[in-house]
């Protein structure tokens, strides 16, 4: 970190350049939602697949209503009925009508329906109190999808009215990129997993579980979470297992104290280092780099030969990156960083991070040297978008998370930014 700090856009840039997109796997659709499609999803079928009604009410043939109104009702004989599910059996003649209900299929000779408010609801004969035109309340085949029609596209994900678009198109099963295996690792002696009593400078080990969830909310597979002391050997067998995934996240131990292992012991087990040391507050001390497969395993037994991919075949490189241990650094760098690589491996459409702009709300003293992240409040007023820090904002301030909409992204190069001023922000989920 001695050398000049890599900015946010080039690191990410950076990040992003490495990803290998992963193989794809059939997914059932009850399994599917916040997947990744890996295939563009075509309907060999019209949806709907059949001329139906949108109304309840009566099936005519429009000419036989020519003149209908509330006095003279055009008076029709029911030969039988359409319900949905069980298409009417008669083909429909002149001065005849068929009772319909919604969704029910048109009968074969009918041209219109009549809603049941314009009619007196006759079981045996109706009258109708309406002049309809060919088409009336008709909801023609294929008006929603038509056949050939290609519904969705590779790197949509598959949100509920994904999914129902899926089924209504006749799919069970889609192709999915298969999901990362991510493994964490939380370095540091001080740390204890909840619930027990605090050693005296003890702390709760809040990464474990807030970087976990930002994993399982990327669409990941979050494969371990485990605590490393800061000890050079301990931290070399548990790199070497998190190293068997797609993508390592390791909390901590990647500054430039002497009880910080991590990157030295990466150096030893033949990682790349990309960039270490980003423009950014909080989240400087950042670590990002590769590791090849297959790697070379001959003195580490357990490691496997090949990439994690089915059957082990898929060509890649395990993605590693050291964020710093600070609980707030940590989300916001898995944000920069880790997050648009994960979904750059499942190759999401939408992999940027939504961005805009709003004015900030509150004088914000600033040096020029590195970017810094304000955690924010967004609000929508009589002209436009407004954001507001939370509270302090200290990278050990995890509370300055809670009920943050926006990170405020003030630049690099930016000095204090006063009241009122636009910047630009990215959205939280
Ligand atoms: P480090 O990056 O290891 O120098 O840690 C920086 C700061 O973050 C220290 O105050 C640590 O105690 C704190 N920290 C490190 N790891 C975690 C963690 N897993 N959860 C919460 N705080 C942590
Ligand atoms: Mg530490």
């Amino acid at each position: 970190m001695a050398g000049k700090l890599t900015e946010i856009d080039e690191a990410r840039r950076l990040a992003l350049e490495r990803v290998v997109p992963l193989a794809p796997e059939p997914v059932a659709l009850g399994e599917a939602l916040g997947r990744v499609l890996a295939e563009p999803v075509t309907s060999a079928d019209a949806v709907p697949g059949f001329d139906n009604s949108a109304m309840d009410g009566y099936a005519v043939r429009a000419a036989d209503t020519a003149g209908a109104d509330g006095e003279r009702a055009a008076r029709l004989t029911v030969v039988g009925e359409s319900r949905a599910g069980h298409p009417a059996r008669h083909e429909l003649g002149a001065g005849e009508a068929i009772a319909i209900s919604t969704g029910a299929m048109v009968p074969a000779g009918a041209d219109a329906v009549v809603r049941v408010e314009d009619t007196d609801a006759g079981g045996e004969e109706v009258g109708i109190r309406v002049e309809v035109e060919p088409g009336r309340d008709i909801r023609r085949a294929g008006e929603d999808i038509a056949p050939g029609e290609v519904v969705l596209a590779a790197g949509a994900e598959i949100g509920p009215a994904e999914a129902g678009v899926l089924v209504s198109v006749g799919r069970g099963e889609v192709a999915c990129a298969r999901r990362p295996r991510v493994s964490v690792l939380t370095t540091g002696d001080e740390l204890q997993e909840p619930g027990e009593p605090l050693r005296p400078g003890a702390i709760r080990n809040s990464n474990a579980y807030s970087v976990a969830g930002l994993i399982e909310r990327s669409g990941a597979l979050l494969e371990s979470v485990a605590i490393v002391p800061d000890d050079r050997e301990a931290t070399e067998a548990a790199l070497t297992r998190a190293l068997s995934g797609d993508i390592a996240v390791i909390s901590g131990g990647v500054s430039v104290g002497p009880h910080d292992h991590v990157r030295p012991t990466l150096a030893a087990l033949g990682a790349e280092e990309v960039f270490w040391g980003v423009a950014l507050r909080p989240g400087k001390p950042t670590w990002f780099g590769t590791v090849p497969w297959p790697r070379p395993s001959a003195d580490r037994p357990g490691t496997p030969e090949v990439g994690p991919g089915p059957g082990g075949t898929e060509v890649g490189r395990t993605l590693v990156f050291g964020l710093p241990g600070n609980p707030v650094s940590a989300m916001v760098t898995f944000l920069l960083f880790v997050r648009p690589a994960i979904r750059a491996m499942l190759g999401a459409a939408a992999n940027d991070p939504a961005r805009t702009t709003a004015f900030l709300d509150l004088d914000y003293p600033k040096q020029p040297g590195r970017a810094h992240l304000l955690r924010c409040r967004l609000e929508l007023r009589e002209d436009g978008w407004h954001v507001r820090p939370t509270k302090d904002q200290g990278s050990h301030v995890l509370t300055s998370m809670l009920g943050a909409d926006a990170l405020a992204i003030i630049p690099t190069a930016a000095g204090t930014v006063a009241a009122g001023e636009r910047v630009e922000i990215e959205l939280l989920d």
